[in-house]
């Protein structure tokens, strides 16, 4: 492996991952009150937009990037792509592959959180929210439905007016979903296309519960993708 100072760009399990592989400085937002943290160097908060990252990288002598921010960090991902090429720092994004719905799956895919509010009430009345504590506002105006909406930090308002809220951390096993669904009596499944662990969608298969599932932003254009730890070890490794 080249002597080279990597900045990774995380907060998810991959980010994690690939610190274990190689030494590596671990950036996190600072979102959480007890991130699970990476092992090796760890920085944590905001750069301060492109021009705090563009001077972040000059000032800590970055030799390349991965971006293994979550597929919707979308923010941190446009930054990335916007500062690396000005600092003339290589960057690769690390994206796990979306979900892939199977013949039995019953689907709705949505651009955005506001277009799977608009579609939710017609699917059903008690509605699973796995999108994150930072989404539950789009759903705050759905009076006529029930929220149990799962997340590892409490969600700020606004609130939905019927909302119970599990605080919880996956990874969740299938008989665990699939009794959280079956208990609280749930008729729509709302995710983000995350990709990752497949326990709430296996669930949510097994009983015929309808999934609404937020499509990825798309990536910056002419930026290089890997799917997986391995292609981003393998990529740091070329660079030297
Ligand atoms: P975001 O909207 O793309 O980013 C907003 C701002 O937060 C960025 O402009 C940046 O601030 C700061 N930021 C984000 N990720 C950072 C990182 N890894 N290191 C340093 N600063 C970071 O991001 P988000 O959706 O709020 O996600 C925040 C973090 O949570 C990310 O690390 C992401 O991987 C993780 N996460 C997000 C989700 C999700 O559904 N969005 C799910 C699981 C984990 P400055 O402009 O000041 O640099």
């Amino acid at each position: 492996m080249p002597d080279l100072r990597v900045l990774v760009l995380g907060g998810t399990t991959e980010g994690r991952a690939l610190a274990g592989r190689m030494p590596v400085i671990s950036s996190l937002a600072g979102r959480t009150s007890a991130p699970l943290l990476p092992p090796g160097e760890v920085r944590i908060g905001g750069f301060g937009g492109v021009d705090g990252l563009v001077r972040y990288l000059r000032e800590a002598l970055i030799d390349a990037v991965v971006d293994a921010t979550h597929p919707f960090a979308a923010a941190m991902t446009d930054h990335a792509a916007r500062a690396c090429p000005a600092a003339g720092v290589p960057l690769l994004v690390l994206r796990r592959p979306g979900w892939t719905a199977r013949p039995e799956d019953v689907w709705h895919r949505v651009p955005s959180l506001a277009a799977a509010a608009d579609v939710v009430p017609a699917l059903g009345e008690r509605v699973f929210l796995t999108t994150g504590r930072q989404s539950i506002a789009a759903f705050a105006a759905l009076d006529g439905c029930w929220f149990l909406s799962r997340s590892v930090g409490p969600p700020a308002p606004p609130v939905p007016r019927r909302l119970e809220v599990v605080l919880d951390r996956g990874p969740f096993s299938l008989e665990a979903e699939r009794e959280l669904l079956r208990t609280h009596r749930i008729d729509v499944l709302v995710t983000k296309d995350s990709g990752g662990a497949t326990a709430k969608l296996e669930a949510a298969r097994a009983l015929r519960i309808p999934v609404v599932m937020v499509d990825r932003p798309p990536l910056p254009a002419g930026v290089p993708t890997a799917a997986t730890v391995d292609e981003a070890v393998r990529w740091v490794g070329q660079l030297g």
